[in-house]
Parts: structure tokens; sequence; C-alpha cells
């Protein structure tokens, strides 16, 4: 039976008296799919108690259309954790994790990570992340954290976020989970009309021509057609790139050993998707 609980003092009630060993911890927005309840079912196996919360966080939100229309859908969530074994469902209004409201708050110093790919079309996101991980983790105090690979730099920074702060919780990075036709689950798909849903699939399969296509030497060689191709088919790009796995440097010119990423993020029908692949040395000829 999931408990649904939606303010820190009642969830630190519950945390107080049911002394659980191991509490497993995945943040989301709502709006769930399968690679949600994957990153639940992970937890599962790994923890003895299973927490998952549905926010949708207003400071991590550069554009106030895409907070707006942010597809909610909680009735069908609970259904989902409730089938999916999840214990807990922390269900926070605004004003529980910002008692003080959402202006003057915090920064937090993310370096370089902040201001490329991600941090450098959406200003202001990475601290907003920062911002309610820092709640988030301080209500639920989990052992284990779980977060999807399909927000590669987000995952960094929540990385850089343990260390700043010195939090003693595990960070698990899970490996995206994609439709049939290759597109990575996302919420935000339920906002494409099936035509485009099914155009979107184009992504990977570009980044999958990328990395079979790879070899050291200028790296554009390989970038442009594919944003061209993904042009022609009517997206609009913000990047589609090789990045150093380790840093998110961008890498223009591969040596041949860097471990790389493709990071991703495309609009299609005002609809904003991220994507990613890490190169495992197997697709490098
Ligand atoms: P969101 O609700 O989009 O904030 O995502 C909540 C968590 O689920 C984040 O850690 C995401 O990286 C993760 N996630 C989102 N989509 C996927 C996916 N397709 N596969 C695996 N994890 C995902």
């Amino acid at each position: 039976m999931l408990l649904i609980i939606k303010t820190v003092t009642e969830l630190r009630k519950y945390l107080d008296r049911k002394r659980p060993s191991k509490i497993g911890f995945v943040p989301t927005m709502g709006a769930l799919h399968d690679g949600h309840l994957t990153l639940v079912g992970k937890s599962k196996d790994l923890t003895d108690l299973t927490i998952s919360s549905i926010f949708i966080n207003p400071t991590q939100f550069n554009d106030p259309k895409d907070f707006a229309k942010y597809p909610k859908t909680i009735e069908q969530d609970i259904e989902k954790l409730e089938s999916a074994g999840c214990d807990v469902l922390y269900l926070p209004e605004v004003v529980d994790l910002y008692p003080g409201g959402i202006q003057d708050l915090e920064t937090f110093k993310l370096g370089k990570l902040e201001n490329v790919y991600e941090g450098k079309f959406r200003p202001g996101h990475f601290q907003g992340v920062c911002l309610v991980m820092k709640r988030l983790l301080s209500a639920v105090q989990p052992h284990e954290l779980f977060m999807g690979q399909k927000d590669y730099q987000q995952c960094m920074v929540v990385k850089e976020l343990i260390k700043l702060e010195n939090l003693s919780v595990n960070l698990h990075t899970v490996p995206t989970i994609r439709e049939a036709s290759g597109l990575a689950m996302s919420s935000r798909n339920l906002r494409l009309t099936p035509e485009n849903r099914e155009k979107a699939a184009a992504i990977y399969r570009e980044m999958k021509t990328m990395a079979t296509q790879l070899k050291p030497g200028k790296l554009e060689l390989i970038t442009t057609p594919a944003q061209q191709k993904l042009e022609s088919l009517g997206f609009t790009i913000d990047y589609f790139d090789f990045a150093d796995a380790n840093t998110l440097e961008p890498v223009s010119d591969w040596d041949g050993k860097q471990k790389l990423v493709i990071l991703a993020a495309v609009f299609l029908q005002e609809v904003r998707l991220i994507d990613n692949l890490l190169i495992a040395e197997t697709d490098v000829d």
C-alpha cells in the first residue's frame, strides 16, 4: 500500500517512527513512465524502504511556458507507484519546500558544469535543481539516490552537490529506458502528436549513426551531417555534439582515447527533448 505524505514534518515523523535501515529515494516531477518506474524497481532491489517524490520544481524552469505546460497526471502516477511497489510518495506543495518563497535563494558553486550544454541553454536551471535536491535530500535523508542517465549533466551536477554539501548518500545512475522506436522515455513526450512521437526516434538514430562513424580527428565531419538531417526533418537544435564524458568539455578534435558522450537537446513542435549516448569502446572501429 502506497502511503502519501504531503509535508516534510509528517515525513520526518513517519521515518523517525519507522526507522528503516536503508532508504532509497527516487525524485521525479511526475507524469510517470517506465523510466521512472525502473528507478523505483532499482531502489526496491537495493533498499528496504523506497520513497518517491513528485514535485514540479518552479525554480528549475527558465521558461514559464514550459513550467505551465508541464504534464500533470497525478492519479495515474499514484496507481503506477502503487503497482511498482513504491512505499511512500512524498507530494509536497511549493510552500513546504520553499517556506520563505522562491526569491533570493542560496546559490551553488558548480563551476564550468553550469555554463555548458543544458546550463548554457537553460540559465539558472541547475541552480534550481540543486536548490530542490538539497531540500528533498534533507527531507528524505536517503542512503541511496536513484537518478536517470537520460539527464546526464543533471547527474553530474547532483554528484557535485553531494560533494559540496558533504552529504552521505550514494548516487546510482540508471541507464535510459527507451520506447521501442529508440526514443528516450520522457514526460514531455506526452506533448508530442503521435506523428511527431514517431519522428522523434530520429534523435536516437542519429546519435547511434554518429557513434558508429566515430574515428579520431575532426568531429564536425560526423556531427554536421547528423544535425543537418535532423533540421531537414523539422527539428530545431540547441546542441547535438560530442563532449568529454567526464568533464563535459566540448570536443572538436578527438584523439581516439578521450571518453566521449553525445549530448542532444532539440525542439520538435515546441517541445524540448534531451537525450545522450555514452560512447563505449566497442562502438569505435
Ligand atoms: P523527471 O520526472 O523528468 O524529473 O525525472 C525524474 C528522474 O527520472 C530523473 O532522475 C530522470 O533522469 C529519470 N528519468 C527520466 N526519464 C528517464 C528514462 N527514460 N530512463 C531512465 N530514467 C529516466
